[in-house]
């Protein structure tokens, strides 16, 4: 039996010797168990490769993939996928935020019968109000207009997997990956683990609030068409507007005379309407741009190097 864990790094060199040192652990705990740690470069500008090409000489359960240049997380938990060899198969961070002593619970949860065994943080120490804040609105709306995704907030990536499970989310062709959806979308037997907020051991997080915006947008976008739907709605409301006061003011003109007051209701209405106009046009343009995306079938990712025998 076989567990392997996908690990992205991106510029993680202060990391990566406390981590292998946390897999070794975690590998004693489980003697009876083969493991497998996929650490995937995602194009680090400092000695991150380096170090993780090290540990994968030194250690026989450690191997790497580097890829050509800074891809995401998304990308590089993809390759790490594609490549991993585990009958389960887990991702976790590098930067040791996620606990690697549940490991163990993992295991047994998946050998009582689970698929998919996630983790949810129980509080965020290490996030800002103003990330929470944001975090909060995202998880109301991809809830509420979602097709058929269900996101807790504050679920993480953490989770280990059965490989079949991991075969279904590959099976998915799209290549705007929204992980925490997809993970949801194919379904499956899962079992929530809560575990502490830790801060980063080293390095710094990766999200800028312009990032986390991108990201939350990706996944709305990804997983719910209502937001094309709303500008249908609002049209018909408007529309229906206009014309019952097109109708109130030719009857009022017809029984009181000609009456044309009104140049600051007349200039609301034209900024109101002309910037819903602009409004959809850019919810459009969001899906238009990911059709266009999606249609040039570009990889997600490049390999420039390996310690895998090459597939
Ligand atoms: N990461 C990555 N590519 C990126 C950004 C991040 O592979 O472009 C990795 C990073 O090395 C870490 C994990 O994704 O292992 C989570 O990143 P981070 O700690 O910055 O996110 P946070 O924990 O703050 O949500
Ligand atoms: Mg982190």
């Amino acid at each position: 039996m076989k567990i392997s864990f996908v690990i992205p790094c991106y510029n993680e060199g202060a990391n990566i010797d406390n981590l292998i040192v946390e897999l070794k652990r975690v590998e004693g705990k489980l003697p009876s168990y083969d493991f497998e740690f996929l650490l995937v470069d995602d194009g680090s500008s400092d000695n991150t490769l380096e170090l993780i090409k090290r540990a994968a000489q030194m250690e026989r359960s450690v191997e790497y993939i580097g890829l050509s240049r800074n891809f995401g997380k998304e990308a590089t938990m993809l390759a790490g996928f594609r490549h991993a060899t585990g009958d389960y198969i887990g991702v976790m961070d590098a930067d040791l935020q996620h606990p690697p002593e549940v490991i163990p619970q993992f295991v047994e949860a998946l050998n009582s019968g689970y698929d998919m065994v996630a983790t949810r943080r129980v509080d965020r120490k290490g996030a800002s109000g103003r990330y929470n804040f944001g975090a909060n609105i995202f998880y109301k709306l991809i809830n509420f207009f979602g097709d058929d995704v269900k996101l807790d907030n504050g679920v993480q990536d953490f989770r280990l997997m059965r490989r079949s499970v991991v075969e279904s989310i590959l099976s998915l062709p799209e290549s705007s990956r929204f992980s925490k959806g997809i993970f949801s979308w194919v379904g499956y037997k899962t079992h929530t683990i809560e575990v502490e907020d830790r801060p980063r051991v080293a390095g710094e997080t990766k999200w800028s609030l312009f990032k986390s915006i991108r990201y939350g947008l990706d996944g709305l976008v990804s997983f719910s068409t209502v937001p094309l739907r709303i500008s249908t709605f609002l049209g018909i409301i408007a529309s229906a507007a206009g014309f019952i006061y097109a109708i109130y003011i030719v009857v009022k003109t017809l029984v009181s005379g000609i009456d044309a007051p009104g140049f600051a209701t007349l200039a609301c209405l034209i900024l109101i309407m002309g910037g819903l106009n602009l409004l959809f046009l850019g919810v459009l343009g969001e899906y238009i741009g990911r059709i266009y995306k999606e249609t040039k079938r570009r990889p997600l990712y490049l390999i420039r190097e390996s310690s895998l025998k090459q597939k």
